[in-house]
This record gives structure tokens, C-alpha cells and sequence, in this order.
């Protein structure tokens, strides 16, 4: 499936059999979950893009030599920028990024730089398997940001956020849901995960947290994650996108709390989470579109319809 210009649907089209550059290896997709900084690139909230694109950067494919490999969003980097060099590969100045700057996986076929794929843990299916490595991934290194929090509130429940639960409550914290007002699926969904208590996102939670992680796109919940923070409390904001964050009394701030972002990914956490996921063990849920139906995946991604995350299968 192809992207050749932003705001419009992709389009299903006959390519040629990518070959494997040096370092490369070439994939048969079995699987590729689609995230939201998908849906980004698509509607044209992230700029630039390589067009025309095949997006996608949770891949779960075999080899030519038939080992099975996973392709995360960090697809390759120039190891000398200060700072790869300084163990923050994730911020690289040449960072180029799967589906985004490189052809990605709503596709039969795809190449990627060894280097930056994962064998994909035994015992998950290739289905299971393919929201592990962005959602599952970033949301780890959002929990990492968070610190060691004992009560942590959650904004959004999408794909990231149902594999962050299960992850938080296996380190043994309390866990907080917050969801469109309304959306009673979520708030359902929320309390299922391990939520001891999950509302709308205008709420006050029964007591403070100590962090929160924000996966909505939404720049009004970083001030009302704020309100609800006890002091040195921090607000993680997960996403690669967010609309713009209204202005808001200092007070909210003031006592220590802090808000950062997280942006992409290092090897390290993926392999740090890949090791981590089947010892909780992490079960993903997911729904399945065969890869011609990628434009209603990301249409019902885009109206908050997928339970789990959304996942083509080729
Ligand atoms: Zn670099
Ligand atoms: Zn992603």
C-alpha cells in the first residue's frame, strides 16, 4: 500500500521486489501493526515524509534465510552524531525512520538495516508479535520516563497504553484510567487492564499520582495530567504528535512536577523490552486486516474504534 501524497487514502499498487542494500535484509511481511504516527503521516501532522511512501514500523517478516525479525521505527542512524555517541541513538541528527523516511511494511515484501531489527521472542504469534515493537516499545520507554512512580495515570487507551498496563502492574504499581468522556468501551477497557479506578480525562482520580503518561494526541490533557499530579510528580507525553498545549497557572507546575516527551526509540529498549514482555507475560490484542484494508484500519484508528491495536496481515 502506498501513500503518494498526504491527506489522501493510500493506494494498493504493484512494486517491484525491493533488494537488500549492504547490511540490509530482505522480509516476508507476515505482519504490521499500524500506530498512530502512521495515521500522522498520513493526515499530514508530520512533515516531509518520503514520497511516495509505504508506511508502516512494527513489521514482523522472515528472512531469505527464514529467521524471523521485527523492524521498529528507528531504521537506521549515523553512530557518530554526539548523540549516538552519547547512548542516545534515539535523538540522532541523520536519524531515518521506518515508514516515515524509509519504505515500511503495509507491503509483501520489505528491506531493513539488520543492525536495527529484533528477533521477535518465541511463543508470540506474528500477529501478537507486531504491536510489541512500537507500541509496546515506546511505551515501555515512556514507563522508563516516568520513573519509579507507584500511582501512575494513563491518557488514552489505545495500543500503547494496553501493553503499558500489563507492564506496570507487573512492576507492582497502581494504575489510573483516564478516557474521552464517554467513551464507556474505554473506560471498560481501562479497568479490565488493572486500572483500580479509570474515568473521564477531566476528572480527579479517589487520590494524587505520581506520574502520569499521555498517549492521546491531545495538548489539553498535559495541563489536566498536571492537576492531578502529587508533588515531583512527572508527565510523560508518549506521542510523536500532540496539538498545541493551552497556557496554565505556574501552580501547576510549581512543587517539582516536570513534563517531557519521549521521542522514538534506542536498540537498547528494544531489547531490553522484548526480553521483559514474555516474563510479565505481555498479551497484545489485536484486530486483523488483510493488508488491502489498511485505509479502514487507519480510518477506525482515527475514530478511537480499535480495542488493542490494529494489525495487517499479508
Ligand atoms: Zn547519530
Ligand atoms: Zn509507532
Amino acid at each position: 500500500m502506498v501513500l503518494d501524497r498526504q491527506r489522501q487514502p493510500l493506494r494498493l499498487a504493484d512494486l517491484p521486489v525491493p533488494e537488500p542494500a549492504s547490511g540490509q535484509v530482505r522480509l516476508r511481511v507476515r505482519a504490521c501493526a499500524v500506530c498512530r504516527t502512521d495515521l500522522h503521516i498520513v493526515d499530514g501532522e508530520l512533515p516531509q515524509p518520503k514520497l511516495p511512501l509505504v508506511p508502516g514500523h512494527q513489521i514482523v517478516g522472515e528472512t531469505d534465510d527464514g529467521r524471523r525479525l521485527g523492524v521498529p521505527w528507528l531504521g537506521w542512524t549515523d553512530g557518530r552524531c554526539r548523540y549516538c555517541t552519547s547512548g542516545r541513538e534515539n535523538l540522532c541528527d541523520q536519524a531515518r525512520f521506518t515508514g516515515y523516511d524509509l519504505d515500511g511494511g503495509y507491503a509483501e515484501l520489505a528491506v531493513a538495516d539488520e543492525r536495527f531489527c529484533f528477533p521477535i521472542p518465541e511463543g508470540y504469534s506474528d500477529l501478537q508479535a507486531a504491536p510489541l515493537l512500537c507500541a509496546g516499545l515506546i511505551g515501555y520507554r515512556s514507563l522508563r520516563l516516568a520513573g519509579d512512580a507507584e500511582r501512575l495515570g494513563l491518557y488514552g487507551f489505545g495500543a500503547s497504553a494496553h501493553i503499558v498496563a500489563q507492564v506496570a502492574r507487573h512492576e507492582g504499581r497502581r494504575l489510573f484510567g483516564f478516557v474521552r468522556p464517554g467513551d464507556e468501551a474505554a473506560r471498560r477497557f481501562a479497568l479490565e487492564l488493572g486500572c483500580e479506578w479509570a474515568g473521564a480525562s477531566g476528572e480527579q482520580p479517589p487520590e494524587e499520582l505520581d506520574a502520569a503518561i499521555i498517549f492521546a494526541p491531545v495538548g489539553e490533557l498535559v495541563p489536566a495530567a498536571l492537576g492531578v499530579l502529587a508533588k515531583g510528580g512527572t508527565v510523560v507525553c508518549a506521542g510523536i504528535h500532540m496539538s498545541d498545549i493551552p497556557s496554565f497557572p505556574y501552580e501547576l507546575l510549581w512543587e517539582e512536577r516536570l513534563i517531557r516527551s519521549v521521542a522514538n526509540l534506542t536498540r537498547c529498549d528494544g531489547d531490553e523490552f522484548l526480553a521483559l514482555a514474555p516474563q510479565v507475560p505481555v498479551r497484545t490484542e489485536v484486530e486483523v486486516f488483510p493488508l488491502e484494508q489498511a485505509n479502514e484500519a487507519l480510518d477506525r484508528l482515527r475514530r478511537g474504534e480499535i480495542r488493542g491495536a490494529a494489525v495487517l496481515q499479508m
